[in-house]
Parts: C-alpha cells; sequence; structure tokens
C-alpha cells in the first residue's frame, strides 16, 4: 500500500510539473505575439476557430498586392476563393512569391493593397488570438523548443490535456517512436535536447495540428526532400488532416498537387494560370512545361 501512495504521489508531482511548464510555454508565447509587426483592429470580431465547433471555413483575396519594401511589390492583384473545406495548391518558380502568399493568409504581413477575408471578415479585424488558431500550419522546418517532446507537442492547444496530448501523436504516428525513447514523452528536444530528423519534425508539427483542431490549413511543402517512404506516410497524414478543412498548400515540388480542388500558378507575383492538374495540362501553359520539366527529372532518379 505504502508503495501504491508513494506512486501516486510521483504521479502527481509530475502532472505539476506539466502545468508549471505550460505557463511557461503559454508567457512565452506572449512574449513572441508582443513582437508582431501586425497591429489588432479596435474592436475586433471573435471566429469560431476549431473545426469541431465552426466547421470549413471560406478564405477569400481580392486584388491583393504586397511588397515587403514599398520600391519593390512582390505580389500583384492576387484574386482567390475558396470555398469551405476546399483545397489551393501554390505553385510557381521559386521566387514567385509562393511563401509570401502563405505568410500573408496568417497575417505576418498584412497587404500593401486588396483583402484577405475568412467568412467575410477581413484579417484585420479578427482577434489576433483567433486567427493564430483558426489557422493550423505545418511549416518546411518545425521549431521545437528546448523542453521535452510532450510539451513541444501540447504547444498546439496549451489547454489540452496529457491523455490528448498523446492522442495526438498516436495519429500523427509518432508515439511508437516517442515511447521507444528512455524517457519517453519527458525527452528533452531542441537545440539543447535530441535531434528530430526531418520526418519526426513533421510529425511533431502534424500532432500540434490535431491538437489545435483549427478550421483552416497551411502546409509549406518541405523544400529538403524526405526518403520517399517517410514522404509518402507524412503526405498520408497530411492527405487525412486536410480532408475536411480549407486548405492551402505551398507546393515546391508538383508530385503533392494533382488532387487539389484548385491549382494556382504563380510568375513573378502574378496568378499566370488556375484549375486542376487535368484542367491545366489541357491548357499546355506554364503548369504543363513545369510538370514536363519535373516528371523528366524523376525518371532520370529512377
Ligand atoms: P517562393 O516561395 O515562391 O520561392 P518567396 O515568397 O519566398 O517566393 O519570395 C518572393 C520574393 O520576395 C523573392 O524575390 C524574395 O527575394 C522576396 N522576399 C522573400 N522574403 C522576403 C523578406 N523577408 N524580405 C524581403 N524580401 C523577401
Amino acid at each position: 500500500l505504502r508503495s501504491l501512495y508513494s506512486s501516486v504521489g510521483s504521479l502527481n508531482y509530475v502532472s505539476a510539473g506539466w502545468r508549471n511548464a505550460r505557463v511557461d510555454l503559454e508567457h512565452y508565447l506572449e512574449l513572441l505575439g508582443r513582437q508582431s509587426e501586425v497591429q489588432e483592429a479596435a474592436e475586433p470580431v471573435r471566429l469560431a476557430t476549431r473545426l469541431s465547433s465552426g466547421g470549413a471555413a471560406q478564405v477569400v483575396l481580392k486584388n491583393v498586392a504586397f511588397g515587403y519594401s514599398p520600391k519593390r511589390q512582390i505580389l500583384h492583384d492576387i484574386s482567390l476563393n475558396a470555398p469551405a473545406g476546399t483545397s489551393v495548391a501554390i505553385v510557381g518558380p521559386t521566387g514567385s512569391g509562393k511563401s509570401t502568399l502563405g505568410r500573408l493568409l496568417t497575417r505576418a504581413y498584412d497587404p500593401t493593397s486588396g483583402e484577405i477575408l475568412i467568412d467575410g471578415h477581413d484579417l484585420r479585424d479578427i482577434t489576433l488570438h483567433d486567427l493564430r488558431e483558426v489557422i493550423g500550419v505545418v511549416p518546411q522546418d518545425t521549431t521545437l523548443f528546448n523542453d521535452s517532446i510532450g510539451r513541444n507537442i501540447s504547444y498546439g492547444d496549451l489547454t489540452a490535456s496529457e491523455a490528448a496530448m498523446k492522442a495526438a501523436a498516436a495519429s500523427a504516428q509518432i508515439d511508437t517512436f516517442i515511447e521507444s525513447l528512455p524517457e519517453g514523452y519527458e525527452t528533452i528536444v531542441g537545440e539543447r535536447g535530441l535531434k528530430l530528423s526531418g520526418g519526426e519534425k513533421q510529425r511533431v508539427a502534424i500532432a500540434r495540428v490535431i491538437l489545435k483542431d483549427p478550421r483552416i490549413l497551411l502546409l509549406d511543402e518541405a523544400t529538403s526532400a524526405l526518403d520517399t517512404r517517410t514522404e509518402a506516410a507524412i503526405q498520408n497524414e497530411l492527405d487525412a488532416l486536410s480532408r475536411a478543412r480549407t486548405t492551402f498548400t505551398v507546393a515546391h515540388r508538383l508530385s503533392t498537387v494533382q488532387n487539389a480542388d484548385q491549382i494556382v500558378v504563380l510568375e513573378e507575383g502574378r496568378i499566370v494560370e488556375r484549375g486542376t492538374h487535368v484542367d491545366l495540362l489541357q491548357n499546355d501553359g506554364v503548369y504543363a512545361r513545369m510538370w514536363s520539366v519535373q516528371a523528366g527529372e524523376s525518371v532520370i532518379q529512377a
């Protein structure tokens, strides 16, 4: 009985540690928020942020233009409509403005003209908190905090229970890996801890998004190639995540965009073509040429 008591005691201790670390992380995020480039509206509107409570969201861009400096416009007159629950792939050569467009969607910057609307609300009118919650991002390279891998996952939803965090890890198929580590979910990762591979980091990002349950997804495809098997497995997780959600994919390769409802082709910051994969191949334009170049490359690799 005594040993039962002491193990219950140590469980309490563990969960207290869990809560404290969560407070630290919240504090850190507050600090990050204060350095933001954009301002919150005087009377911002609230938005349902979770897919489970709000359903998918419609996203519309109207005549969006943007430059990092006034001297050089990067994006010109970008208009597009992503109906709720559909997928948009953004493709184009390096430097055409794909990542910049992704940054505008998360409101890292505001357009210099034009507007971006979620369910009819301009991003500038939505509370910064709700905007951060409504869009889940799987970035090219996931930032890991020098903290336990469990808490790195719960960064997706700071109010989630430990059980919910572990369920998310299981859905992202990183649970077996974590449980094989001597310290399990308490293993410290990041700069000063265990280094994770590109594929493992992406799974952490996916687990975060599963916890967060956002209505909109932004997938910034990794430029550095994962090995083919890892890539195929991760693609399956991403497909599952995006199924019911309005999803934007910044695609650096074309292999992942074939099933998108809408492919938008950028060149020098302008939309030069749009349509489905089949439409664009029939057009025999920029996309069709990119496709044949890439098909050629994969034949050479094979
Ligand atoms: P892509 O993702 O299609 O490769 P980017 O959106 O990264 O293209 O870049 C579009 C253009 O914006 C490029 O000319 C790039 O040099 C410029 N650019 C990207 N990020 C910044 C930045 N933070 N500050 C200034 N210019 C930038």
